[in-house]
């Protein structure tokens, strides 16, 4: 495991309505801002979806591809498009996002509850996702719900090969309802089971943000923090924006001397191909 912690942004998501939370980035530009802010207090990576002119999530190719080029334009930040789109959205536009030729892209182990609503993700579309990653040289990071998706990234592995790169890396998204508890005990469980050699990150969703921080840094893990994944600072307090978010994760890391890694050494560390 590498000594520093690499920090993921997650700053908006498919799930957050606008009108619900009025800080969260929809436009290009209160992403680009809001990715410059987080780099600044120590983001290496940003997890993207993106909103249309309506605010609400799209996967319409030609704006993830001006997203992608404005974030490289303003920000050395390492860009990760999100392949989940909304819960309504067929496989093949899910697909179609590798299109826009981001650095990474999710890539979901498997189908879970997700709230009330269903995240499907069917195997054969799983493979799929694997595969045309691979032809694009664009590196996965393998999203991992609950423990028995960890199996079927070792069948996906065993059966199809290493990704782009040849490096393993796992994000632990804990504490969706439906899928694993956000807890000490859990993330545990679940290191037993990351391939050899992979590194992995860790986001625990609204009140497990802390408890999932807290356990990933103790393991030698990284980390995803961001709107996404929690609007809540504290009890009774709502998260000011990305950064309050990422400089807590950075002060954090820095306390347990794992300073925030710099995004050109997250290249290195997860093999993404150099297209700037
Ligand atoms: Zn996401």
């Amino acid at each position: 495991m590498s000594t520093g912690t690499l920090i993921t942004v997650a700053p908006t998501g498919a799930e957050h309505a606008k009108s619900d939370v009025p800080n969260l980035p929809v436009t290009i530009e209160e992403l680009v801002r809001t990715a410059k802010d987080c780099e600044r207090v120590g983001a290496a990576m940003i997890h993207v979806h993106i909103r249309g002119a309506d605010a609400r999530p799209t996967l319409d190719l030609q704006r993830l591809k001006d997203t992608v080029a404005a974030l490289r334009e303003e920000t050395s930040l390492v860009v990760q498009l999100s392949t989940g789109g909304a819960v309504t959205d067929p496989e093949e536009h899910r697909l179609r996002v590798l299109d826009a030729m981001p650095d990474s892209a999710s890539c979901t182990m498997g189908t879970v509850n997700f709230g009330d609503d269903v995240f499907m993700n069917r195997w054969e579309f799983v493979v799929e996702l694997h595969k045309r990653m691979r032809d694009r040289g664009i590196v996965p990071e393998y999203e991992i719900f609950d423990l028995g998706q960890l199996a079927s990234l070792h069948r996906l592995l065993d059966q199809h090969g290493l990704p782009s790169g040849g490096h393993v890396h796992v994000d632990l998204v804990m504490g969706v309802p439906g899928g694993m508890p956000g807890d000490t005990e859990t993330l545990v469980a679940a290191l037993r089971m990351i391939p050899d050699g992979a590194t992995f990150s860790a986001t625990g969703i609204g009140r497990t943000s802390l408890p999932v921080m807290l356990a990933s840094l103790s393991a030698g893990g990284h980390l995803r923090v961001g709107m996404e994944d929690t609007v809540s600072y504290a009890r009774g307090e709502r998260v000011r924006d990305n950064a309050q978010l990422v400089a807590r994760a950075a002060g954090l890391a820095k306390i347990a001397q794992r300073p925030p890694m710099p995004a050109d050494e997250v290249r290195t560390l997860l093999k993404v191909a150099q297209s700037n």
